[in-house]
């Protein structure tokens, strides 16, 4: 039997512990959280068809299907609504949710191996172990422990791990009460800002902003001012933000380069790779990054073998999409009239609906793989 330790109950520390339990079940873990219990608050989130896959073959299929909006396409629109480029989702793939219903579908079946209030302080390796110590003063002696414990990761830090470099932009998230003739995923551009709308049950619709500006900027009070250009094509909701609680304003960081930690100590998720949130991946990347792993730890009961089989296998397809990423946002972002004029005229005048294969295939086959 091996001990294995997760620190953080996020996405990616959640989906790890329903992966191990079906991949890995002579693994014996405990997901350590810092919060003192599990938050209900959040805006949306979109699972893309390279994910929910991925999270149905772990037997959540009916409470997706369930909690989860079908997109039947994700667009992107110029910022009078003129379509630019439309990606067609695949049938009950492309999903949107309430983020806290999505945690709590993650959340269920762990209880037995989740702790709350517990946070992780720092760690020590030794030859064939990891010493943890916790906030609270105690200590823990594990064969392995995998952060996941997201953008800001304590792991990640005690590691001598990279800073996380603010992409240029803020964002604003709410979920409201839908506008009506919302069929799918919409997300317009503007001049140096972006506007997002995306439907989700319960007649809810998710509502996020992006806008150049420094961190820690406070713009709150002149939202629907700041946001005027999109004006006529944003089915009324700058109006209602006012009423929006809670409005969540997130700066945006990223880590430049995927960092997996050292030794007998793993990172997935933020902690390893966080990356702007323009392709509705970083999510994605992390419950790719609990899957696979969980499957290599099955495998080779050997954790240095199933580490460092992980990393080199997760590198290339992480990087690539943290670059896409980190590339869409600079196009959306284009402030200058004269670049955002050259930006919506190739993009109105190439092909209007595109599947991107690379990124919605899943990264890995979806059942058991020898390797
Ligand atoms: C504006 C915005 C929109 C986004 N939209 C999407 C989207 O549509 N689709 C998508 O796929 N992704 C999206 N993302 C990205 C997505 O939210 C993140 O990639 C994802 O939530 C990361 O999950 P995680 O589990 O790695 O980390 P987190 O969600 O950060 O979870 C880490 C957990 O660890 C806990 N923790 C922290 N430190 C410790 C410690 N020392 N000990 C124990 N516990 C600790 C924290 O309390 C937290 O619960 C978006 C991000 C932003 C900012």
């Amino acid at each position: 039997m091996t001990r294995l330790l997760i620190a953080g109950a996020g996405i990616a520390g959640l989906t790890l512990g329903h992966a191990l339990m079906k991949h890995a079940p002579e693994v014996e873990f405990t997901i350590l959280e810092r919060a003192p219990e599990m938050r209900a608050a959040g805006a949306g989130i979109i699972l893309a068809p390279n994910v929910t896959p991925l999270l149905e073959d772990l037997g959540m299929g009916k409470q997706l299907q369930a909690s989860g909006q079908e997109l039947p396409f994700n667009q992107l629109t110029d910022a009078r609504g003129r379509v630019l480029q439309r990606l067609p989702g695949p049938a009950g793939q492309l999903l949107a949710f309430h983020r806290a219903e999505l945690m709590h579908i993650l959340q269920e079946g762990l209880t037995p191996h989740l702790q709350f209030g517990k946070g992780v302080h720092s760690h020590q390796q030794t030859s064939g172990q990891v010493k943890v110590l916790l906030d609270s003063g105690e200590h823990m002696e594990v064969d392995a422990l995998v952060g996941a414990d997201g953008l800001r990761s304590n792991v990640r830090a005690h590691c001598g791990g990279a800073k996380p470099i603010y992409s240029g932009y803020t964002s604003w998230r709410a979920v409201l009460e839908q506008a009506p003739g919302l069929p799918g995923a919409s997300e317009m551009w503007g001049h140096g800002r972006r506007l997002g709308l995306v439907p989700l049950t319960g007649n809810r619709m998710y509502v996020y902003m992006t806008l150049n500006a420094p961190p820690s900027s406070t713009h709150h009070p002149v939202l629907p001012d700041l946001f005027r250009e999109f004006r006529g094509a944003e089915h009324g909701i700058l109006d209602r933000l006012s009423s929006a609680f809670p409005l969540i304003h997130t700066d945006i960081y990223e880590l430049p380069r995927p960092d997996w930690g050292k030794g007998r100590v793993m990172l997935i998720g933020d902690a390893a790779h966080a990356l702007t949130p323009n392709l509705g991946q970083g999510a994605g990347m992390g419950i790719e990054d609990a899957v696979l792993l969980a499957r290599l730890l099955g495998q080779h009961r050997n954790f240095s073998l199933a580490f460092g089989l992980f990393r080199a296998q997760r590198q290339k397809r992480v990087s690539q999409v943290q670059l896409a990423s980190r590339l869409i946002g600079r196009v959306g972002q284009l402030q200058h009239s004269l670049w955002v004029r050259v930006r919506d005229l190739l993009m109105s005048t190439g092909p209007k609906e595109s599947v991107p294969g690379w990124l919605w295939n899943p990264a890995f086959p979806l059942q058991d793989h020898q390797t």
